[in-house]
């Protein structure tokens, strides 16, 4: 069994519409993101609420980097960090990036100033999710090749990202997109034993707290917040738990993988859990979003939603699942022996 073009299209509509979904009450508490996503995502409602000037259904920085990097791993195989580099860099000079970053701006205009991929990383203690946050579709490209999958994930991370946490969260969420994707009940303790040895390879500190999702998904959102909080102490102050999910990597990872994990199956109820909880929402939802959306494929996400998602007024829903076709053929089938030609 290899991943269907549906399921492709699911990890980066699903992505898209999380993040667009999340954006509209990024960085508020749970008071208003609870009562938020109980309208837009158990209700149906099209909230009329812009941010930023820009109408519901716009992305931001999350999904905008992550089509990047499809972008740049359909352009050259395996992958060439310097063109996803100049790519990063290019979204920041000509202000489309939207809602970005302080690590990836940084770390953008240093490539602008001629710094090396290699040495462009905004370095630690920084340990924002800025990476970890576009990492979705290297578990699609690297579904069945764990090496390559790890390899990947922090190669695309450390071009903004030099702190290991980065790149641990980010195959993390590589990770739990490539296995969403199997067959079957999904297993919560041995998918979160899977990942928890991945991200090990790269930070212990990140692995060892993934460890311990099968104990937080058996627990109610109101208590997962503060055992998540309570885990990541001793690396990092996290504040109170009112201010919601902070964008430190190894927190929001987990909340996401715990919004994922709880109800891998439904794609609106995993969108819920992690937008209701306030924060950094947008990301928790893009990467939950993924993973859920490589699970239940395009056909499991609200089309309500998915018709609204757009950047700028481009790169609308029918643009995507055309990319996802394109990624599908070119990078996913082949890998099987597949005989499909782009
Ligand atoms: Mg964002």
């Amino acid at each position: 069994m290899f991943p269907s073009e549906n399921q492709v299209a699911g990890c980066l509509i699903g992505q898209c519409v999380g993040d667009a979904v999340g954006f509209v009450v990024e960085g508020a508490a749970a008071s208003v993101c609870r009562p938020y996503a109980d309208a837009v995502l158990l209700r149906g409602e099209i909230p009329g609420t812009r941010r930023g000037g820009f109408p519901f259904g716009q992305f931001s920085d999350d999904s905008q980097l992550a089509r990047e990097l499809v972008l740049s791993l359909m352009a050259y195989q395996p992958f060439d960090p310097a063109d996803y580099g100049a790519r990063i860099r290019d979204l920041f000079t000509t202000g489309r990036i939207v809602g970005g970053g302080r690590a990836t701006a940084e770390a953008a205009a240093r490539l602008a100033s001629g710094v090396p991929w290699n040495e462009s990383g905004t370095p630690p203690p920084n340990a924002g999710n800025g990476s970890a946050m576009r990492a979705g579709p290297v578990g699609l490209v690297c579904f069945n090749d764990p090496d390559r999958l790890i390899g990947l994930a922090c190669d695309q991370g450390r071009i903004t990202h030099a702190d290991p946490r980065c790149s641990a969260g980010a195959v993390a969420v590589a990770g739990a997109v490539a296995l969403a994707m199997t067959e079957g009940p999904l297993d919560v303790p041995a998918v979160a034993a899977t990942l928890a040895t991945w991200a090990n390879r790269v930070d212990r500190r990140v692995g060892d707290a993934i460890a311990e999702l099968p104990g937080i998904v058996a627990m109610s959102p109101a208590d997962a917040l503060p055992a998540i909080q309570a885990i990541v102490a001793a690396d990092f102050d996290d504040g109170e738990a009112a201010g919601g999910v902070s964008p430190f990597v190894t927190t929001s990872v987990l909340w996401s993988l715990y919004a994922f994990l709880r109800t891998p199956d439904t794609y609106r109820q995993c969108l819920h859990t992690a937008v209701a909880v306030g924060g950094d929402v947008d990301t928790t939802a893009a990467m939950a979003g993924a993973m859920a959306g490589a699970r239940v494929g395009l056909d499991g996400i609200p089309r309500p939603l998915a018709e609204r998602i757009e950047d700028r007024g481009e790169w609308r829903l029918d643009r995507w699942r055309d990319l996802a076709g394109r990624l599908w053929r070119r990078c996913v089938a082949p890998v099987t022996g597949a005989q499909l030609r782009d």
